[in-house]
């Protein structure tokens, strides 16, 4: 667990931008909710969002480069981060979908160029189907006689929905084979009848994009269903003979993708962690650093120990995953779960340290509170971490 020299090189260069360009501007961008797009051009000037970053730090053989650039990037900000890593999303879904074809012409849109940067979406979630992704409604019907897909529905939630280049929507194509008849597509920024449904306030990571996207009769070539039709129909054909399917390799997939959700939290919980404990360490009533006192010395003890064991966990499962190991316990839920409630818990510690200060916008710790928050509920609830990991342990299939 040992980080190499060039991973350390890379934390702090990361580092760098998160402390010198990313925490003097989180205030700001957190108030005004809205895209930050002056952040995330100097993060596409200084090579840090571009699809050879992100291609560079995925291909790390121990799994650990891109939990800690998502660490170090939420402890400058979890909005501004998930502002400008968003669109990772979409690249992991078309990564894992599209052809090499697709992916080739695709994912390098999903950034745009370093004069004009692009994001992505990736659109699962509806108003009707959040936990439960096996009961979408949006439709995609397939016309032979000009090989073109059409796609109807309404995605909500939508990280970067309806401002994205590229938005990779996941629609259904078979009702009745539940999660097995779904498909993903391509819908490019332009396409007629895409739009953004209302953007919603939220209460943290407000510099992150949210929105609902309507999808009213959108036509799209058959070249933006990824993987092609031929590969569909096989698995549609599987899926309606009863037969074994790759359901279990999208959840090794989804599985694979959490150490780097609890990465952030991670981040969020470590920056409320040290900023208290230097705070503790200055402040004093009744003629002492209030962490002479044992009530606010073991809860910061107890932050650190949650802290690091919530990486450990997030190291291992991101190790387990690039190394091919088979999760076996439900590892990568066990970190994004344990993680995502460390940063919770912590970050409510610290407002409790810093008294009446800890409550006030003037101090960073109550937006990182308002932050980590959302770590218990999006890429799949605490509730739904402990059935993957219930069931992965047991064998059983709890409801
Ligand atoms: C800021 C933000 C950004 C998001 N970004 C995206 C995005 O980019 N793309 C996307 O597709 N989605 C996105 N989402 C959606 C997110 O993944 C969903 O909100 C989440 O999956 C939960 O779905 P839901 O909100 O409909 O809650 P529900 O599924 O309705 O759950 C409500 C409550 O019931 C619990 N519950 C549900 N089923 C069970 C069960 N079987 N057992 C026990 N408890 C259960 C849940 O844990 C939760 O506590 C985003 C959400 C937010 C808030």
């Amino acid at each position: 667990m040992n980080l190499s020299e060039e991973q350390i090189q890379l934390r702090d260069w990361v580092h760098e931008f998160a402390n010198g360009v990313m925490r003097p501007a989180a205030s700001e961008w957190d108030e005004r909710e809205e895209t930050p797009w002056p952040i995330i051009e100097e993060a596409a000037r200084i090579g840090l969002y571009s699809f050879d970053f992100i291609a560079n730090s995925y291909a790390d053989k121990s799994g650990l480069t891109m939990a800690i650039v998502n660490e170090e990037m939420s402890w400058g900000d979890a909005g501004l981060a998930l502002a400008i890593f968003g669109t990772t999303l979409g690249v992991a879904g078309i990564f894992a979908n599209g052809t090499p074809e697709q992916i080739g012409e695709w994912i390098p849109q999903c950034f745009g160029t370093v004069e004009k940067p692009a994001l992505a979406a990736f659109a699962v979630t509806e108003p009707d189907a959040g936990s439960d992704v096996s009961s979408l409604r949006t439709n995609a019907k397939y016309d032979p006689s000009n090989d073109t897909w059409t796609l109807n529905g309404t995605k909500t939630w939508i990280t970067n929905g309806g401002i994205a280049d590229v938005h990779v929507v996941v629609a259904s194509v078979d009702s009745a084979l539940g999660s097995r008849g779904q498909a993903s597509f391509i819908v490019p920024k332009g396409t007629e009848g895409l739009s953004m449904g209302q953007k919603f306030k939220k209460l943290g990571i407000r510099a992150s994009h949210t929105a609902e996207v309507v999808l009213d009769n959108v036509r799209i070539p058959g070249s933006m269903l990824l993987g092609g039709k031929e590969k569909l129909d096989e698995r549609l054909a599987r899926a309606r003979e009863g037969r074994r399917s790759s359901t279990q390799a999208a959840m090794a997939t989804f599985e694979a993708s959490r150490p780097i959700v609890g990465a952030q939290a991670v981040g969020i919980a470590r920056a409320a962690y040290e900023y208290s404990l230097e705070y503790a360490k200055e402040r004093r009533q009744f003629q002492r650093a209030i962490i002479e006192n044992q009530a606010i010395a073991f809860r910061l003890a107890e932050m650190a120990m949650k802290i690091e064991a919530s990486r450990l966990l997030v190291w291992r499962a991101a190790n387990m995953a690039a190394t091919g190991q088979k999760f076996t316990m439900g590892e990568g839920s066990m970190s994004k779960a344990f993680a995502g409630e460390t940063a919770v818990w912590v970050t409510e510690q610290a407002i409790q340290i810093l008294g009446g200060y800890g409550y006030v916008r003037e101090y960073p710790v109550e937006r990182w509170y308002r932050d980590a928050k959302i770590y218990t509920i999006f890429e799949g609830t605490s509730e739904i971490q402990r059935l993957i990991i219930a069931r992965a342990i047991s064998g059983l299939q709890i409801k």
